[in-house]
């Protein structure tokens, strides 16, 4: 509810002046137990502290996480690792996610040794883990960089899924992958979620991914969520014109239709420092009309489960 997330970073290298960057700006929104719900957006529009926000790995300017009912936002200590267990993460970076001294079977390890499993009981939930997402018991004894990239985005995915968590946010996940290999790790949560009863937050910059798998889809632009819809409505229904253009830089080209119509994005986004005022999204906005400029619009369902922040809605 609300969350907001604002960083300072130096404005240069030659002076102490410093820039407020609004990454998350007053986003609400709530998800079902068993959904996907995919985030997308272009990069530095605040996807991932949204995604590390959710799981407390950083602490909101302002603003309210409830998890099954529970105010997570303000725990700390043991009650916080309490709630820990039920939300994990996976980096997009599976390289870098993985302790190159330690082999797969202590990584894995290591959330349930936190969590005071006992030994035997360890190994024997390393091994199934392993299995689970495709791979096999015996790779225990090796270490990280034996595997490919696709191989080590398995084993993050074993981790994530020691605990037994509800909930998990996956930033990026197939990003960093060959073309190839990510159909695979798309099935494989897929699969997962179909025996686990897993809750995914997807965030991805690649619409066709985040459609693939989720069962909504949010957009975000320079830290504000502009539109939520069903994936099954996307290519139909979408209204907000930045949706319409990241779908437009997907779709096929239909050769009855002229292209010149097309809506598709231009330009770079803004300065996440200095949003423009209005919609942030007016200067690319090819339907911009003088009231964009000076009033925010502000996320209305518009109909049953579809929500956007647009005046022309
Ligand atoms: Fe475009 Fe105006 Fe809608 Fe913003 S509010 S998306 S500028 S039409
Ligand atoms: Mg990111």
């Amino acid at each position: 509810k609300n969350l907001t997330k604002n960083y300072e970073r130096k404005k240069g290298i030659f002076t102490s002046a410093k820039k407020k960057i609004h990454a998350v700006d007053d986003v609400s929104f709530s998800m079902e137990k068993g959904e996907t719900l995919g985030l997308v957006g272009e990069s530095g529009c605040g996807k991932s502290t949204l995604g590390r926000l959710i799981i407390r790995l950083e602490e909101p300017t302002y603003g309210k996480i409830l998890f099954d009912g529970v105010e997570i936002t303000g725990l700390k200590g043991r009650r916080l690792r309490n709630q820990r267990c039920h939300f994990q993460i996976i980096f997009q970076d599976s390289f870098s996610s993985l302790n190159p001294r330690r082999t797969v079977g202590k990584i894995i390890e290591e959330p349930l040794s936190n969590f005071g499993i006992e030994r035997e009981k360890r190994r024997e939930r390393v091994g199934e883990l392993l299995m689970l997402v495709g791979l096999e018991a015996e790779h225990a004894f090796q270490y990280p960089h034996e595997f490919s990239g696709g191989q080590r985005q398995r084993i993050n995915i074993a981790r994530a899924l020691a605990l037994q968590p509800e909930l998990i946010v996956c930033d990026e996940p197939v990003s960093s992958l060959d073309v190839s290999i990510r159909a695979q790790i798309l099935n494989l949560f897929r699969d997962l979620k179909k025996q686990l009863g897993l809750s995914y937050f997807f965030i991805s910059h690649d619409l066709a991914a985040v459609t693939y798998l989720s069962d909504r889809v949010a957009v975000m632009y320079l830290g504000k969520i502009v539109e939520i819809l069903p994936t099954k409505d996307l290519e139909s229904k979408a209204y907000h014109p930045y949706t319409i253009a990241l779908l437009n830089a997907i779709m096929e080209p239909d050769p009855k239709q002229k292209t010149t119509q097309k809506q598709l994005l231009e330009g770079e986004p803004p300065d996440a420092s200095k949003p423009p005022t209005g919609c942030r999204f007016h200067p690319r906005c090819s339907k911009a009309k003088e009231v964009c400029c000076r009033y925010e619009p502000t996320l209305k369902e518009v109909r049953k489960g579809h929500f956007v922040a647009c005046h022309l809605s």
